[in-house]
């Protein structure tokens, strides 16, 4: 595109959407609220840690602040995964000296650790790892090089040496653990997902497609209202596109699980990947989420670091759809802060004129209606002076959801009658959805409604072009195939 887009008219609305994970920091009197007032827009619940009763009250929690505040907040319930995790140390953690040999034991029992060996809860290890394989312990601060396996035991020797401590996890460079994604834990966790209600559902560990099929599978009927968000963490998830695109279209939304992946690709390649996936995730029209000490430092200082700003900001200019935080609000101290902080740099970051313009699918052809409507309305949006926002009346999301594929500086609000869908709406880049029911109006009446409605919401005023998109029929929603080019008016101030 020669020409910049036109800026946002109004005051900017941050873009990018900002997944926080709960915890005993968020659990603390009043932060769940003050987290949600500062911008969370997905809670995330994560299996790994605390129990059903926990992620249930919480999500209760969730839910009765969103409602009195107005928000629409979507809950992400993120499976653990077959996390491979060494056993326990009898007399507490251990100290590991480069070039000395340990020994990783499958018939040690899960307290006997020591100095020389510790046990492993994951047995199969054993046929997954043969001499010259390098592993990883606790996201790679301690190095430990196969020289042999015997019977049982898994001799190393020492490359990285640390403090090596309780049930740290263990990762193989490369990739290669043969553990299937789906382990009994997470299949009853999945249960208890469904059953306090979840919008998303993370699977961590995939391999391949048939993983994200077989969650599916799980879900059955009752999961057709949950998104799959496929964690991309293992080093063959991502080893070649046929295999990724798979993943990708097996998931509404994928996750750059930048720790875990991290340590089996290696730094040097992850960065290119972040990209890689955000872009192959944009153009199958899937959501992507970034991933892991985004503000690790976060945790114990109430600022970011420069590098932590240039990382969150360097995600958006990626076109991330979501960035996520971890520790920073389940156990961190300053959790409110940290959102404070993200807000501003996903705003700062969206200022620049990489991330209002596109040239996504700009020499394709399309094929659905629907689709051609979304991309044409943002192409006018884009192009046309005083435009205020896309707004886009849809059931189930999806109109919006391709229009946030192309890059702008003007909001995408999906108009939706389903509390569902809205939330499901709260992972996409630039869109937000507000409450639209049409069972009640008259035809003529919808696109006076959905106007008046962008007016009491501040998104637009009189004097604002509005391009709005709709189906043709009697409620509106779905069958999108119609795009108007509406003035607003003083009739659209209502109240
Ligand atoms: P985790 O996943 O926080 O559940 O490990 C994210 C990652 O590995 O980056
Ligand atoms: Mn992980």
């Amino acid at each position: 595109m020669n020409h910049p887009p036109h800026a946002p008219i109004h005051e900017p609305i941050r873009r990018t959407k900002i997944v926080a994970t709960l915890g005993p920091a968020s659990d603390r009197e009043g932060v769940l609220e003050a987290m949600i007032r500062t911008g969370v827009d997905v809670v995330r619940l994560n299996f790994s840690h605390g129990s059903a009763d926990d992620h249930r009250r919480r999500l209760t929690q969730v839910r009765e602040i969103a409602a009195r505040l107005g928000r629409s907040v979507a809950a992400l319930g993120d499976l653990q995964g077959p996390k491979i995790r060494i056993a326990r140390f009898r007399d507490g953690p251990i100290e590991l000296e480069e070039g000395q040999p340990f020994i990783l034991d499958m018939a040690l029992g899960s307290e006997d650790g020591d100095a020389e060996r510790v046990g492993c809860d994951y047995q199969q290890l054993i046929d997954d790892v043969s001499a010259g394989d390098r592993l990883l312990l606790d996201d790679g601060r301690v190095v430990l090089d196969v020289t042999r396996v015997a019977g049982r035991e898994i001799h190393t020797t020492v490359t990285v040496g640390g403090t090596l401590s309780n049930n740290k996890g263990i990762n193989k460079q490369g990739g290669g653990l043969s553990a299937p994604a789906l382990t009994d834990k997470d299949r009853a966790d999945l249960a208890t997902a469904m059953d306090i209600g979840v919008d998303y559902l993370a699977v961590s560990f995939p391999r391949s497609a048939a993983d994200m099929q077989e969650a599916r599978r799980l879900l059955g009927e009752a999961g057709e209202d949950i998104g799959l968000v496929a964690k991309l963490e293992r080093a063959e998830a991502v080893a070649d596109e046929a295999t990724l695109d798979a993943i990708i279209q097996a998931s509404e939304a994928v996750m750059v699980a930048r720790g875990d992946l991290g340590v089996e690709i290696g730094d040097e390649a992850l960065i290119g990947t972040q990209k890689r996936i955000i872009k192959r995730a944009r153009t199958l029209n899937r959501a992507v989420i970034t991933a892991t000490q985004m503000m690790e430092s976060m945790i114990e200082s109430p600022l970011p670091t420069r590098a932590e700003v240039f990382d969150v900001a360097n995600a958006v200019l990626d076109g991330t759809d979501a960035v996520m935080l971890s520790a920073e609000t389940a156990a961190g101290d300053f959790p409110v802060e940290t959102i404070e902080a993200m807000d501003r740099v996903c705003l700062g970051a969206e200022r620049e004129r990489i991330a209002q313009e596109s040239g996504h699918r700009i020499h394709e052809g399309f094929s659905q209606i629907d689709e051609t409507i979304a991309l044409s309305a943002m192409y006018a949006a884009n192009h046309l002076e005083g435009v205020a926002a896309i707004a886009c009346m849809t059931a189930s999301g999806y109109t919006p959801l391709i229009a946030s594929r192309i890059r702008s500086g003007l909001p995408i609000v999906g108009l939706a009658h389903s509390a569902i869908a809205q939330r499901r709406m709260a992972l996409y880049r630039g869109v937000v959805s507000l409450p639209f029911d049409t069972s009640e109006m008259t035809a003529d009446e919808l696109n006076d409604q959905a106007l008046a409605r962008l007016v009491a919401h501040g998104i637009a005023e009189p004097g604002d072009h509005v391009i709005l998109t709709r189906g043709d029929h009697m409620n509106a929603h779905g069958g999108t195939n119609t795009l108007k080019i509406l003035d607003i008016g003083e009739q659209h101030r209502v109240n």
